[in-house]
């Protein structure tokens, strides 16, 4: 089921999440309609306050390349009150986009490479190291679940720029939230 979307200036995207007790056949299902929702957006990462769920959970997919070296998506990944560690040291500046706030796309600087701890959907703990765009889309979204989104970290010049095109946002959304 496609779920309705959560755009900027809305409170839920600013609110702390709350770790997921148990994984219920809800869980389940709301990881799965997650999944189709950002499929249907052209997404490759979408957390659960995006949807209106204020829950510790992120589905992404990872980007993959075939022989031709062209871009296919990859199987969609769950992550359930995910834990971020040891970030790398070098960070790589590439632009972000979200689907809440449609139309933005800003550079970004992130450290390449980070630690997670979580759970998949059976409940597994799954503990493993990211790199580059994957481990960049898993910041995005993990940051999603702590009320952050990546508008808060530009340069405060940036920031300054993109009032405008925010204004819009809010502007356009407003009647949908
Ligand atoms: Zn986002």
């Amino acid at each position: 089921m496609l779920l309705k979307l959560c755009y900027y200036d809305n409170p839920i995207l600013r609110t702390q999440c709350k770790p997921i007790q148990e994984i219920t056949d809800e869980i389940r299902q709301l990881a799965a309609d997650m999944i189709e929702t950002m499929d249907a957006h052209n997404g490759i990462g979408l957390a659960s306050p995006q949807v209106g769920k204020s829950l510790c959970m992120f589905v992404m997919r990872q980007d993959e390349y075939d022989e031709e070296n062209n871009l296919i998506l990859g199987e969609p990944l769950i992550f359930i009150n995910p834990k971020l560690s040891n970030p790398g040291k070098n960070e790589i500046i590439l632009p972000e986009g979200c689907l809440s706030i449609p139309g933005l796309h800003i550079d970004v600087a992130r450290p390449d490479t980070i630690f997670v701890q979580a759970l998949d959907l059976e409940g597994n703990q799954v503990e493993k190291e990211f790199t580059d765009y994957t481990a960049r889309v898993i910041m995005h979204e993990n940051d999603h679940l702590n009320g952050v989104l990546f508008v808060d970290r530009i340069s405060t010049e940036s920031k300054t720029n993109i009032q405008p095109i925010l204004k819009q946002i809010k502007e356009k959304f407003l009647k949908i939230k």
